[in-house]
């Protein structure tokens, strides 16, 4: 099959390309390379001048733009009708976008206006025997599947971390402008503002360094046979203030709110990290006064470096799911850390 490739991106509101987008440019100029096939940018947006001007060196053989003050915000309507238009211009047999909310929200309305097939959450697309294989993860991040498909165009949205980004010389740029027509109704939905809680309360920080998993163990008693939990949700606070860490908990310790058991107040059922919570990824991870049970663990599927502290030297941490393991007070040690932090 011959194939021909699309590079289709979103351009931000400030003119910048999104931040996945550069990786984006690596995984499909090695399919490209791969298949001996070429590719077009397609870029749409407010003003796409500039990231075409980043990616002048990237390889494309056209740049092709949607532009204009009505494809400034993320809206159903006016960004299916300029990826469609960018598809249907570059008539691209495999179109690959970064994956966030913009694209997962129209890539499988886009496919199905040109009678395509789309495939979201790709950890990895790559060419084996001269054909594309895509990767992605099933029930939980639990089966990862490899597939490839006959169907064309074939649309996939690409995942964070799915290739190093890409890094070029920026240049001049002819860009190829396509027109789409739009009517009053495409343009009803407006943007107003984008509400998000104080940076200080905003514990689920997908770009940190380290995730800091809280377990039910903060709200237990300890020694003295007390519960310390005011003591433990200021520790907690200090601790991703002083570190930039995000917060993940535990079943056990997001399920208490529900329950009317002890609370931490940074804690909500968004934090749950597992088989039935996220699966981030970080290159760190760090897990307190948390068992280590299986269905929790597994949501440190794509966390590299493991640790965690607990007082049980025969927690589930120490049955190899973590690499190293404290056997201490999580409330000592991180007093000690912030302590450390502060100075
Ligand atoms: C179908 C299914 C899906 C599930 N999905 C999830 C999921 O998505 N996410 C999830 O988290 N769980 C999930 N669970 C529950 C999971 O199996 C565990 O029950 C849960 O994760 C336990 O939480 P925990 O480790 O915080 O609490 P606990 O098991 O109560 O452990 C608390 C730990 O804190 C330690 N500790 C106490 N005080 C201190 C101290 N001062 N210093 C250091 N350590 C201390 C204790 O030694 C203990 O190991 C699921 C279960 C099932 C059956």
């Amino acid at each position: 099959m011959t194939e021909k490739l699309l590079l289709l991106i979103p351009v931000e509101k400030d003119g910048a390309l999104p931040k996945t987008a550069w990786e984006t440019v690596s995984a499909v100029r090695a399919l490209g390379q791969g298949l001996n096939a070429p590719f077009d940018v397609g870029l749409w947006g407010a003003d796409v001048k500039h990231a075409a001007r980043e990616l002048a060196s990237c390889g494309a053989s056209r740049f092709l733009a949607v532009e204009g003050a009505d494809f400034a915000d993320a809206r159903y309507a006016t960004d299916s009708a300029a990826a469609e238009a960018l598809a249907r211009a570059s008539q691209a047999t495999v179109v690959i976008a970064p994956s966030n909310s913009r694209v997962a929200r129209v890539l499988g309305g886009v496919s199905h206006r040109l009678q395509g097939r789309a495939d979201n959450h790709a950890t990895a697309v790559q060419v084996v025997d001269g054909r594309i294989q895509l990767t992605r993860w099933y029930y939980r991040q639990r089966i990862m599947v490899v597939l490839e498909r006959e169907h064309r165009p074939w649309f996939i949205a690409l995942e964070s971390g799915a290739a190093a980004p890409w890094s070029g010389p920026s240049g001049d740029v002819a860009l190829e402008p396509v027109g789409v027509s739009l009517t009053d109704a495409d343009k009803r939905t407006r943007f107003e503002a984008i509400q998000q809680p104080p940076a200080d309360q905003q514990t689920i920080r997908p770009d940190a360094e380290l995730l800091f998993v809280a377990g039910a163990g903060w709200t237990k008693k300890q020694r003295d046979g007390q519960i310390h939990v005011e003591e433990a949700d200021r520790i907690i606070r200090e601790f991703l203030a002083k570190s930039g860490a995000s917060l993940g908990g535990t079943k056990s310790i997001v399920d208490q709110a529900g329950e009317g058991g002890a609370v931490l107040s940074c804690m909500s059922h968004m934090n749950q990290v597992g088989q039935t919570g996220s699966t981030p990824r970080h290159p760190k991870g760090l897990a307190t006064c948390c068992h280590g049970e299986e269905p929790h663990v597994v949501g440190w599927r794509f966390i590299n470096e493991r640790r965690a502290v607990n007082l049980d030297p025969n927690c589930g941490w120490a049955h190899g799911k973590a690499d190293v393991l404290y056997v201490a007070d999580a409330f000592e040690v991180m007093r000690k850390v912030n302590e450390l932090l502060s100075s």
